[in-house]
């Protein structure tokens, strides 16, 4: 029988499982390096560390299961997950990339993907007709959805249609949801991406990534490149994630309850033009998500009517950090001009919307109340230095 997916961020399906580990409740920290051989020619399974560790496996079996993967790889960092997944094409290969990503990936495609050979499109994948940009040396379609930090939702089950049909790997990387809301393998994706350094970790203190696969073939490729290139997650932060996994279940819920209550307080804000958060039934993607996830997650982007207003509040929030991340037990605000997204072109921030007006809240799990009345308070502070601007 499989159990639900709280059970499975808990428990692992495991034979034998008391023989192992003296029954032990929490899962030990192999720390070490290297393993002894029995004998020549002999191995206990693991013969050294960047190969594999027992307590990176265990939670690679955990993340595996949780999004319904052949397998799963737990790396140093989400960009050391998308680093290595990126060693799976050739020079001359093409990507179609959502113009809408992680500041960070689209960083690592501009400046080293492409130095290595490889082509990409930017398109908007939930508006644009995907199709007209597939060329002969397209390889892959890459998406986040939700995007970050606009919020679109693309179809996943429309999108692997059309990468079946074309013979092209479609990726998503989850992070924005976890698996714990969706699971894109399950809609036809085959690779998923996290940053586990985000809900998976959700205490804002490990940074980790995950590639997982829905493939033998896929995962055994990926093995030899985190073998050969050493970016596999060290066994004090693997057991790291494993501890803030078993939480995921109540953090997501507890973080949406929250996200729902700022959500309506934003909506009555009339210095605030604009929020975004699929969970509005306005939200172009709306349906989409409510056929293809479970929730709607705790990320919020709003659009302020001032660019001084947007610095303000970031300024006088005291509960709420100003922080790059999101993820974690703690609301943070993010800039994301100057934050995540600093290092795209003027003419993609355009595109794509991101102004001096734009906030992302990454709702954490505090009481709704207090967050709000942070929230509060800091938007009077940045009305009164808008009033007192304009006096003078
Ligand atoms: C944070 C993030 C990443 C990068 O992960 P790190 O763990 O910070 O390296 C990739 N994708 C998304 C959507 C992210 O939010």
């Amino acid at each position: 029988m499989k159990t639900d997916i709280s059970t499975r961020c808990i428990h692992l399906k495991q034979t034998n499982k008391h023989a192992k580990h003296f029954g032990a409740i929490s899962y030990p920290i192999y720390q070490t390096a290297t393993y002894a051989h029995p004998g020549v020619g002999q191995t206990t399974g693991y013969d050294y560390s960047r190969l594999q560790n027992p307590t990176r496996e265990q939670l690679e079996k955990i993340v595996a299961s949780l999004e319904d993967g052949v397998d799963a790889l737990a790396f140093s960092s989400g960009m050391a997950a998308i680093a290595t997944l990126m060693e799976i094409f050739e020079p001359g290969d093409h990507l179609i990339i959502d113009s809408d990503l992680y500041g960070g990936s689209i960083r690592l495609f501009d400046n080293i993907s492409r130095k290595n050979g490889i082509t990409f499109s930017a398109v908007d994948c939930c508006q644009e007709n995907i199709v007209s940009y597939i060329k002969d040396e397209t390889k892959a379609i890459y998406i986040e959805t939700p995007t970050n930090p606009m919020m679109n939702i693309t179809d996943i089950e429309a999108l692997s249609k059309i990468a079946k049909q074309h013979a092209l790997l479609l990726v998503v990387d989850n992070t924005f949801l976890s698996p714990y809301f969706q699971n894109p393998l399950n809609l036809g994706a085959d690779i998923v991406i996290h940053s586990g350094t985000k809900y998976l970790g959700g205490h804002n203190d490990t940074l980790a990534g995950f590639l997982i696969t829905s493939s033998h073939k896929m995962s055994e490729k990926l093995r030899f490149f985190i073998k050969t290139t050493g970016a596999g997650l060290s066994p004090f932060d693997s057991w790291l994630i494993m501890r803030g996994i078993k939480t995921l279940a109540i953090r997501m819920e507890k973080a949406q309850e929250n996200t729902l209550k700022i959500v309506d307080w934003l909506l009555l804000q009339k210095s605030v033009s604009k929020v975004i958060y699929p969970g509005i039934a306005t939200h172009p993607g709306h349906q989409v998500m409510k056929k293809q996830s479970r929730g709607f997650g705790a990320i919020i982007t709003f659009l302020v009517n001032d660019k001084t207003f947007a610095q303000e509040v970031l300024e006088n929030i005291k509960i709420i950090q100003f922080a790059e991340s999101l993820g974690g037990v703690e609301t943070l605000m993010t800039y994301p001009i100057t934050q995540t997204h600093a290092d795209l072109s003027p003419k993609l921030l355009e595109k794509n919307g991101i102004t001096e007006k734009v906030l992302r809240l990454s709702v954490g799990i505090e009481a709704a109340d207090d967050l709000i009345a942070d929230l509060q308070a800091a938007f009077i502070k940045a009305e009164e230095k808008l009033y007192e601007r304009k006096k003078y």
